[in-house]
């Protein structure tokens, strides 16, 4: 790899948990909602297992594991069905726009961390499981508190969400960035890692803001020091056993890392292979 192709050129964010919505509570209250209205309870940590998946896989996700399958046919007296998948979907569709209204507040650091990319030629783009609606919703927010990403795409715009790398790849072909080495996906669950992977680009994880800590800013700064690392660990955990490339605590670390990988084609190049 020569240095022309190590030169970062794009950086695509994941949305919620990542860039806005501290905690990625739009999307797991949306979903604790529509299994509750199902008479279904499901703990907060159940609904956020498959996150970063496009909407419709992530409930059917949920309801095929073991202990929701079998509560549901506790309450249903039958297992669950594709219709109940349909109904369920069409339910949840208003109760997450509802919830974006209330969880769409930028992360900490994200415009600074944007404007210090910007500053060195490098694009922004916006990848999310969220719906068209969804994904608007979000992103008219965002653009209302100051950020706007160069390509926006959504589940909707591909025919496979993540782990597939679709999503990714419009986000390349649309702002003509290529190859994928020149390319930083940044997220903070399991299936954005994944994605990054099978893009064959630069996959890191983000831990603060992240749905697998799973807490508002004011929740996560209430915790005590050894709880609040605690958090933190078990996440950077579950993000490098994902095969992330890297792990930051927060998104202002971003710019600093990739100035790193700048300065290490050597390991930037064993990492790719
Ligand atoms: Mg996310």
């Amino acid at each position: 790899m020569n240095n022309d192709t190590a030169k970062i050129k794009l950086v695509i964010f994941d949305w919620a948990g990542t860039t806005v919505d501290f905690g990625s509570r739009a999307p797991a209250a949306a979903f604790t909602g529509v299994f509750a209205d199902n008479g279904i309870t499901v703990s907060d940590q159940e609904a956020r297992e498959p996150m970063g998946l496009n909407k419709r896989e992530h409930l059917v996700a949920m309801l095929s594991q073991p202990a929701i399958a079998s509560r549901w046919e506790e309450v249903h007296g039958r297992p669950w069905n594709e219709q109940d998948v349909d109904s369920m979907y069409a339910a949840f569709v208003p109760i997450q726009l509802e919830a974006i209204q209330k969880h769409a507040e930028l992360v900490p650091g994200l415009l600074e961390a944007v404007e210090q990319l910007r500053s060195q030629e490098i694009q922004i783009a916006g990848t999310t499981g969220y719906f068209k609606a969804a994904a608007a919703a979000v992103a008219v927010k965002a653009t209302a508190a100051g950020y706007t990403p160069d390509a926006n795409f959504c589940a909707d715009d591909v025919p496979q969400g993540r782990p597939a790398p679709w999503m990714i790849y419009r986000a390349m072909e649309s702002l003509g960035v290529f190859p994928p080495s020149s390319v930083v996906k940044v997220g903070d669950t399991v299936a954005d890692i994944q994605s990054g992977l099978s893009a064959g680009c630069w996959s890191i994880g983000v831990c603060d803001s992240s749905s697998l800590v799973g807490l508002s800013l004011s929740q996560l700064n209430e915790l005590d020091a050894d709880q609040r690392e605690a958090k933190l660990a078990n996440a950077r955990e579950t993000i490098m056993n994902a095969g992330a490339h890297a792990v930051i605590d927060t998104i202002a670390d971003l710019p600093q890392l990739l100035s790193e990988f700048g300065n290490s084609n050597q390991r930037l190049e064993a990492s790719l292979n």
